[in-house]
């Protein structure tokens, strides 16, 4: 089982910790504890290095199985040793981007939310790129500049950002998570984290996010584009 460094510190870019399994045709390493971000809620993982008894691996790819967090990695080096000291250092200038538009498309959806009813159906990012699906019947350039101008007055609102890890049970309690289907989660989960833009928007989110909305950045609502009747996909870029 591996401690989720990230959850808790996502400003965190460097951090110490063991092997604690080895897969050596597959390239991967399981750690007791990572800063790396394994993917998930649209956010791609992370990227970085691995420095173990004096050899650098570079981290190519994070992924989640299980309780465990896998870290594949490339070169050709002998793969560490159970047991061994490693220490971990992210591609940082990529995470910190992703953080930006990780919180840029919460506070799209909070704003869109708030402000026209829309709920979100998916939603997918790349660093100071992203989209987002809205339940929308329609979609016009005025409602997209709209939209623009009251996300950037969301961010220039420097609105805190709150994560929490709460029982399940109480988790359960807050009204704004079932928008988030959090209803949807399943039963063996008995904690549930939660990513809050404080005053804007609350949702159960696993993602790594900037401290305040002031390190965003411009929002630019970039394209739209009708995806069915119901629903609209928006394309933002930060700068
Ligand atoms: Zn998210």
């Amino acid at each position: 089982m591996t401690q989720l460094l990230y959850q808790t510190d996502s400003y965190l870019k460097e951090f110490d910790a063991n092997v604690t399994s080895m897969l050596q045709v597959e390239r991967t390493i399981v750690l007791d504890r990572t800063a790396f971000y394994p993917g998930g809620g649209g956010q791609p993982c992370d990227v970085g290095f691995l420095t173990v008894t004096g050899v650098i691996y570079p981290v190519e790819k994070v992924k989640k199985q299980g309780a465990d967090i896998l870290h594949l990695l490339g070169g050709n080096e002998p793969m560490p040793a159970i047991g061994a000291a490693a220490h971990g250092t992210l591609d940082w200038a990529r995470r910190y981007k992703l953080m930006r538009t990780h919180t840029a498309l919460h506070v799209l959806c909070g704003t869109v939310f708030r402000d026209y009813g829309a709920l979100v159906t998916g939603g997918d990012m790349e660093p100071l790129k992203g989209r987002m699906d809205f339940e929308f019947e329609t979609m016009r350039g005025e409602l997209v500049r709209e939209i623009e101008a009251a996300v950037n007055k969301e961010v220039a609102e420097a609105r805190d950002i709150r994560v929490k890890i709460l029982p399940r049970e109480e988790a359960f309690q807050i009204p704004d998570l079932i928008r988030t289907k959090i209803n949807l989660l399943p039963e063996g989960i008995t904690q549930v984290r939660t990513v809050e833009i404080v005053g804007l928007d609350l949702q159960a989110d696993g993602g790594t996010h900037v401290g305040n909305t002031n390190e965003v950045g411009t929002i630019r609502v970039v394209d739209y584009k009708s995806k069915g009747a119901i629903n609209k996909r928006i394309y933002i870029e930060i700068e």
